[in-house]
């Protein structure tokens, strides 16, 4: 019986070979950091061992459908778009996504990682531009926070924080006046959405004199908090 079980599943995931469990892939205008605006392919892979209370992709943590990398890559070419988004969920949650990475860089799209900051970022390809959360107290996911992803981030990387509270954001301030990220990196402060006004996020920035982008996510101004914008 245990022979037939590890029979079936050793051919489930040879079957699995170059496959990735995907959410959606669709197209819209990048919401947020550097390539704001853009007209922007996104790749949602499926699944997230993080819980953050403001969490908006709720409906990536299950389901989704297996799909080959070539598949994958056929559906983002049919977009005829140069940006490429991989987000999630957690997109590193998937160790096949790195293969996604590089395939994407080859085939010569600027492509974008989102990731939630609690996974070795280190593998990730160097021509990927990594937007790499740092959990706040408020998400609820601090204790998730790997450090260590802050030494292998070069320029084209972004940090970013999600700003639940007065509370969040002093405890920002201290982490990257203490850590001298200031200096060293392109950082992000986004309100969470419903949570903060954006108003009052400005003024703290501007009365501390914070090397911080304050970004809204423009997807969420244009179309309301809807899935696959
Ligand atoms: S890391 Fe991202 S996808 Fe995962 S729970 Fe947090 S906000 Fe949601």
């Amino acid at each position: 019986m245990s022979a037939t079980i590890s029979k079936n599943t050793s051919a489930r995931q040879e079957s699995r070979e170059g496959m990735l469990k995907i959410t959606e892939i669709f197209y819209s205008l990048q919401g947020e950091a550097r390539d704001a605006g853009k007209p922007t392919v996104f790749i949602r892979l499926t699944g997230c061992p993080l819980r953050c209370v403001y969490c908006d992709s709720e409906y990536a943590f299950y389901g989704g459908e297996w799909m080959h990398i070539e598949e994958i890559l056929e559906q983002v070419a049919a977009h005829g778009s140069d940006y490429v988004c991989v987000t999630g969920g957690e997109p590193l949650a998937q160790k096949r996504c790195h293969d996604l990475l590089v395939r994407l860089c080859d085939q010569g799209y600027q492509v974008s990682l989102e990731t939630s900051g609690a996974i070795d970022i280190s593998l990730a390809d160097r021509r990927v531009s990594r937007v790499l959360d740092i959990k706040t107290p408020d998400s609820g996911e601090v204790d998730r926070n790997l450090w260590e992803n802050l030494d292998v981030l070069s320029a084209h990387d972004q940090v970013k924080f999600v700003i639940c509270s007065r509370d969040d954001y002093d405890w920002a301030l201290a982490e990257i006046r203490q850590r001298g990220l200031e200096q060293k990196r392109e950082l992000l402060f986004s309100p969470a959405w419903g949570q903060l006004d954006p108003a009052e996020l400005a003024e703290w920035v501007l009365q501390d004199q914070l090397r911080v982008r304050v970004q809204l996510q423009l997807h969420k101004l244009l179309w309301g908090d809807v899935p696959g914008k």
